[in-house]
């Protein structure tokens, strides 16, 4: 039976509009989905189309030369009080809101490119335990059953690991030994679920704390001053006290891309990131001070994800560290 895997936090999220201390209208590159795109050039509305350009991939998307939308103004966004919210393009109307599409099933999730969305899957203590329900994974799915089977397993056991009382770097050290034994198996599509109790978890070398913040000098940002702020920070270490944030985030990123490798065949490029996510934000609120300020963190969290997540280039950086 097809089922919908929604968390709390999900349906808690509400955006803040003029309290947010950043705004989804400014940065990005928003493709404009085509039923959008055929009702603006129906419209008559010259504004609308006007708003308009074409990159370099051949997609249509808002004109963010000067910054920011195009269509905000007073800080409001002028399709939405000329047309309505369902008008606006699919990204913004959803966002920051997800759907993870596995075909017989579906997971909703929050993106942490959104201030508030970090503040409620971070800073508060979000059940994650959405992780732990089981799916059925039947008919067909497009894709190989049984390997979506093992990696729903072992995503569960990765989310165990992080959940101990442990300290961020024992986790990791686990959660590394673990990983590699993992994607030891898929690269040899071995998707027996007991071979995932057997795992001997013995390599538990950790990404050189070095090469963490060298692979982000080459990273694709939209904000050039971001990579200099984080070179600034190399050399200071993780607080203690966000041990429980840190591990919120690796939750946050296998929740997001583990299943993935149902097609990529990689799980490995997942724990990467979450733990160069992790050792770089741990950097950066020590180097600002924003350990007894959630709301500096939570922005901190954002704005990395806003950076250095959603880039296909970045993520093939990460790809070539070293481990
Ligand atoms: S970034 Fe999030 S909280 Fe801020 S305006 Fe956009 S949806 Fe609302």
């Amino acid at each position: 039976m097809f089922r919908i895997f929604i968390p709390k936090f999900y349906s808690d999220f509400n955006c803040i509009a003029d309290a947010c201390p950043d705004t989804c209208c400014k940065d990005w590159d928003i493709v404009v989905d085509d039923e959008t795109l055929e009702f603006y050039r129906s419209s008559g509305d010259e504004k609308l189309v006007n708003a308009l350009k074409t990159d370099s991939d051949g997609d249509v998307i808002l004109d963010f030369d000067s910054g920011v939308c195009p269509h905000l103004k007073d800080g409001l966004c002028s399709v939405q009080t000329k047309y309505g919210g369902d008008k606006l393009c699919e990204t913004c109307r959803t966002f920051p809101r997800i759907t993870q599409d596995y075909t017989v099933f579906e997971e909703r999730l929050l993106t942490l490119a959104c201030p508030e969305a970090a503040r409620l899957m971070i800073i508060e203590e979000p059940d994650f335990g959405f992780l732990s329900e089981k799916r059925e994974v039947s008919g067909d799915s497009g894709y190989d059953n049984e390997f979506m089977h093992f990696l729903l397993a072992a995503r569960e056991m990765t989310a165990e690991i992080i959940k101990k009382d442990a300290s961020f770097e024992k986790m990791s050290e686990e959660l590394f030994a673990f990983t590699r034994d993992v994607q030891s198996l898929v690269d040899d599509e071995v998707f027996d679920i007991t071979e995932l109790l057997r795992l001997d978890r013995s390599d538990k070398r950790l990404p050189e704390r070095d090469d963490v913040f060298d692979i982000h000098r080459d990273m694709d940002v939209m904000d050039k001053n971001y990579l200099t702020l984080i070179e600034a920070c190399r050399n200071d270490k993780m607080p203690a006290e966000i041990n429980g944030e840190l591990k919120r985030l690796f939750l946050y990123y296998i929740a997001r891309y583990y299943l993935t490798a149902v097609a990529s065949y990689d799980i490995i490029t997942t724990v990467i990131r979450a733990y160069c996510a992790a050792v770089v934000c741990g950097a950066l609120i020590s180097f600002t001070k924003a350990e007894n300020d959630s709301a500096a963190r939570a922005v901190i969290y954002q704005k990395y994800s806003k950076e250095i997540e959603h880039s296909d280039e970045n993520e093939e950086i990460f790809r070539r560290l070293d481990i």
